[in-house]
């Protein structure tokens, strides 16, 4: 039968670990883990079958398999007991094809996956319902697990504070005091989750809460934990499916802690593997300029990383200067010849906006994304008939305080060229008149 272990990412030993151990890190060499499917057993079914039997569940009601993530449960957790799952009907996001975007910036193909569309707003219910079903099923067998904990930039929190509140699970979520928005912060605390707001960064949050995990038998809920990069590698799958599974030759993504990326290869790798697809994309990884420790090291050819102290920026979810999954997400742009851009607070605010313009609503990650993509193209990189696929991380309804600041011109060193603000009115027809007619015809 199908079966899936975690083991060394580093590939260090053949070290095998059951998933429903509370274990984070190779007991040999301390390296992150994987989870490694068994690939041989997958190849029972043929790539055609695997994909008829993807669309056949694809959005329909048959339990849990009408999930983005869970009608790929083979792929992702084939030995989970169905009745621990805890899912909120995540993935089957909309595929938006900004055409005229696109065009208007040179791009004919031009699509975003809108994965903020989502049961949270972003993309991490899409690794979060994997790893909140493993610890209800470790509970299940009777291993204690006092609550599940985690560090977060806002998204990470909100989706651990759903998935757990759903399964009944104790949450604590470690933010840093002031670096999130106002929907981020709001979201655990009405799920019920123990919200300590920290005085320091995520870096910092994230050393304390694997301090805290470690000594007191919580478990910790982190990107470093493989289990969640098994379920947002569907992202990858769902791309491919969308396409009738084709696959696009670029995919732009915003990178902080750089599991999503990560992720994103293994969801192609996995494809290529069983024969649903044949060739790779090229894949971009976008940083803003005051968190780029990834684009410096592209720099010098991945030669060395330096994390760094991440400064300022409104792209608040990837404001992180020391990634945990650096290491996997240098090995996933190596193999599928990736680039590393950066954006600028003015680049990827007006990129955002412009975009908008199109049909949008972006998020700030989603515009450093779109910013480097307009860099790639710049550049000559991305040629105007490639089919792009940008990953959009989050809903930009989250961002209201960047939306509005943005159009209020008031967000620090961006000159908010797309700004657009409400027209005051009298209750008078005919001021009302001349502020709907003026300058619509010309
Ligand atoms: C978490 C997050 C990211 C970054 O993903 P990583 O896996 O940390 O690289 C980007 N955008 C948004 C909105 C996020 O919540």
């Amino acid at each position: 039968m199908y079966s899936s272990a975690f083991t060394c990412s580093e590939g260090c030993s053949p070290v095998r670990i059951p998933l429903d151990e509370i274990v984070y890190r190779c007991p040999a060499c301390r390296g992150l883990l994987d989870v490694t499917h068994d690939i041989d057993a997958l190849r029972d079914r043929s790539a055609a079958a695997w994909m008829r039997l993807f669309d056949e569940r694809y959005m329909r009601s048959a339990w849990p398999y009408g999930s983005g993530v869970w009608g790929k449960k083979e792929w992702v957790f084939p030995q989970l007991a169905n009745e621990n799952v805890v899912s909120l009907f995540e993935g089957g996001t909309n595929l938006f094809w900004a055409d005229r975007w696109g065009r208007s910036v040179g791009l004919a193909d031009l699509w975003v996956k809108q994965c903020g569309v989502s049961h949270t707003g972003s993309f991490k219910d899409l690794g979060m319902t994997v790893l909140v079903s493993a610890v209800k099923e470790m509970i299940a067998r009777g291993r204690t697990v006092r609550a599940v904990a985690c560090a977060s930039t806002g998204d990470t929190s909100a989706a651990l504070s759903a998935y757990a509140a759903a399964a009944g699970i104790p949450a604590v979520v470690f933010l840093p005091r002031g670096k999130i928005s106002t929907a981020q912060l709001v979201q655990p605390l009405a799920n019920g989750a123990r919200v300590l707001a920290i005085d320091g960064d995520f870096d910092a949050c994230m050393a304390l809460v694997q301090e805290t995990c470690e000594k007191n038998g919580l478990y910790l809920a982190n990107s470093m934990n493989p289990l969640r990069i098994e379920g947002q590698k569907t992202v990858a799958i769902e791309i491919a499916q969308q396409f009738d599974w084709q696959l696009p030759d670029w995919v732009v993504i915003p990178g902080g802690n750089l599991g999503n990326v990560s992720a994103l290869g293994r969801g192609f790798e996995m494809m290529i593997a069983l024969g649903l697809v044949a060739k790779r994309p090229r894949i971009c990884v976008a940083q803003a300029e005051r968190a780029n420790p990834l684009y410096e090291s592209y720099l010098k050819g991945f030669a060395d990383f330096t994390p760094m102290t991440a400064g300022e920026t409104v792209a608040s979810a990837i404001r992180i200067g020391n990634p945990v999954s650096v290491g996997r997400a240098i090995r996933t742009l190596r193999v599928f010849d990736g680039v590393v851009e950066q954006a600028t607070e003015d680049e990827l605010a007006n990129a955002a906006a412009s975009a908008d313009r199109g049909g949008m609503f972006n998020c700030p990650h989603t515009g450093v994304a779109l910013a480097a993509l307009l860099k790639l193209v710049a550049r000559g990189l991305v040629k105007k008939s490639d089919r792009v696929v940008v990953v959009s991380t989050a809903h930009g309804l989250k961002f209201s305080e960047f939306k509005v600041g943005y159009h209020e011109a008031k967000l620090p060193g961006v000159a908010a060229t797309h700004a657009n603000r409400p027209i005051d009115v009298a209750a008078k027809y005919a001021d009302v008149r001349d502020a709907v007619l003026r300058g619509l015809d010309g």
